[in-house]
């Protein structure tokens, strides 16, 4: 778990204030959940045999006995609140996006971390391959806004309740009599029992070569399935989103049907995954009564600033404009003092040393090392002709301006500096 100040949250924030205006130009509004949930909102919709469910979750119980979940991810918990606000009641499709963190107790390594930030989009109520296609130009242009420019989109259709289950078994029969079974790893040995789609999107080398030799689930989908799958790459191609097919994405999610994509960066190294997403049709069952569609994403926000450090891309942010107030004197001290808050009040930055000891030479070293635009030195000489000095630091650049001016003149120079 990380601590974020400084410089290092500047640089998120810049990011951030990206990911707020990108998610509404294209229409979606925020939602915020609470990071506990009942262990229900997970166990039974993200499945029981992912890893997240399984072993990652941070499980409470609290002093009622009732055991809580500290939020590993975010659709759940946003389809339990559609469900206990009738979201889906409302008319027409509905978009919504969550920037939260989550948390998942995970093998500590570069780029997994126990608590990690997503910034997801979910839209609902529309079962439309384009809005398939929708989610996945989303995610590009988040990306390509924030300057992420080495990542791959990658599609695959996992199909439906129908087409699946049947080529769950396809694969399972040829993963087992074939006599490349004992290259799978452990791990692959025991989800070709429980979750046989798993294999397909295994890291370990041996079940990737395995992985390219299977049969690959487009050519298994039912004819509904096949339409929709056909008719996303159709529409991404009209938006000229670049992506390609890849069979082997099949997400760690239970909820997933039709599409499944991915987005990777290979300037992440061996944990690769900017985000993901896709079609959960089925997940509102699994919250009560009302059936309705979904498609959304979820991405994670340190990846996303790994690769943009990786590339560069993510340059100094930029610093506001500010002011250091350099008395000397007592009478100077008490004026700055006042001036101070009156520039804060003004929206201006402001800051002042209120050691009253420290002399002019220290004032002026301390300002430097703030970083600040502009100081401004005032003396006994000064009071007496109800003026102030004007330092520009990075030009060494002095005027004299009259103590009522001084508002008036930095917010003009401030706005030319921004
Ligand atoms: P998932 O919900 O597992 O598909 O995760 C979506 C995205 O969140 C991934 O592609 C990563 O970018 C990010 N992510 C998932 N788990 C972690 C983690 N433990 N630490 C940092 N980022 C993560």
């Amino acid at each position: 778990m990380e601590d974020l100040f400084g410089d290092a949250l500047l640089r998120w924030q810049r990011i951030e204030s990206i990911l707020h205006t990108v998610f509404s130009d294209y229409g979606f509004s925020e939602i915020r959940t609470p990071a506990l949930e009942k262990i229900e909102v997970f166990s039974r919709s993200v499945g029981d045999t992912t890893d997240i469910v399984e072993k990652q979750m941070y499980t409470i119980t609290d002093v009622s006995k009732e055991v809580l979940v500290l939020r590993p991810e975010g659709t759940a918990s946003f389809m339990r609140a559609v469900v206990e606000h009738q979201l889906h009641q409302l008319a027409g499709p509905q978009r919504y996006y969550y920037y939260l963190p989550m948390f998942r107790h995970e093998r500590p390594q570069k780029g997994r971390l126990r608590q990690f930030y997503q910034f997801g989009g979910e839209l609902i109520q529309d079962p439309s391959p384009e809005a398939d296609a929708e989610i996945i130009c989303l995610v590009d242009s988040l990306f390509r806004k924030i300057g992420l420019k080495d990542f791959r989109t990658r599609l695959n259709s996992v199909g439906c309740v129908d087409c699946r289950p049947k080529y769950r078994e396809v694969l399972v029969q040829f993963l087992k009599g074939h006599p490349i079974h004992d290259n799978l790893c452990d791990q692959c040995k025991l989800r070709l029992e429980r979750a046989p789609l798993r294999v397909l999107d295994c890291k370990n080398e041996s079940c990737r070569s395995v992985a390219a030799q299977a049969p690959r689930i487009p050519d298994h989908l039912c004819s509904p399935c096949s339409a929709h799958h056909s008719q996303v790459q159709t529409s991404l191609k009209a938006l000229g989103v670049p992506f390609e097919n890849d069979s082997t994405i099949v997400r760690g999610l239970d909820y997933y049907t039709r599409s499944a994509f991915e987005f990777t960066s290979s300037l992440l190294g061996a944990q690769d995954a900017l985000g993901g997403g896709g079609r959960y049709d089925g997940l509102s069952a699994q919250f009560g009564k009302a059936h309705f569609p979904g498609v959304g994403f979820a991405a994670g926000m340190e990846r996303v600033i790994l690769a943009l450090d990786a590339a560069t891309g993510n340059e100094a942010p930029i610093r506001r404009p500010s002011i250091f107030l350099a008395p000397l004197g007592p009478r100077a001290f008490d004026l700055l003092f006042k001036l101070s808050f009156d520039l804060k009040r003004a929206g201006l930055q402001t800051e002042m040393s209120y050691d009253r000891a420290k002399g002019l030479k220290n004032i002026l070293k301390l300002a430097d090392k703030r970083d600040s635009t502009w100081t401004v030195v005032i003396g006994d000489d000064e009071i007496a002709k109800q003026k102030a000095l004007v330092k520009e630091m990075k030009t060494g650049t002095q005027s004299e301006i009259a103590l009522s001016e001084i508002a008036t003149f930095l917010t003009a120079r401030m706005a030319r500096a921004t």
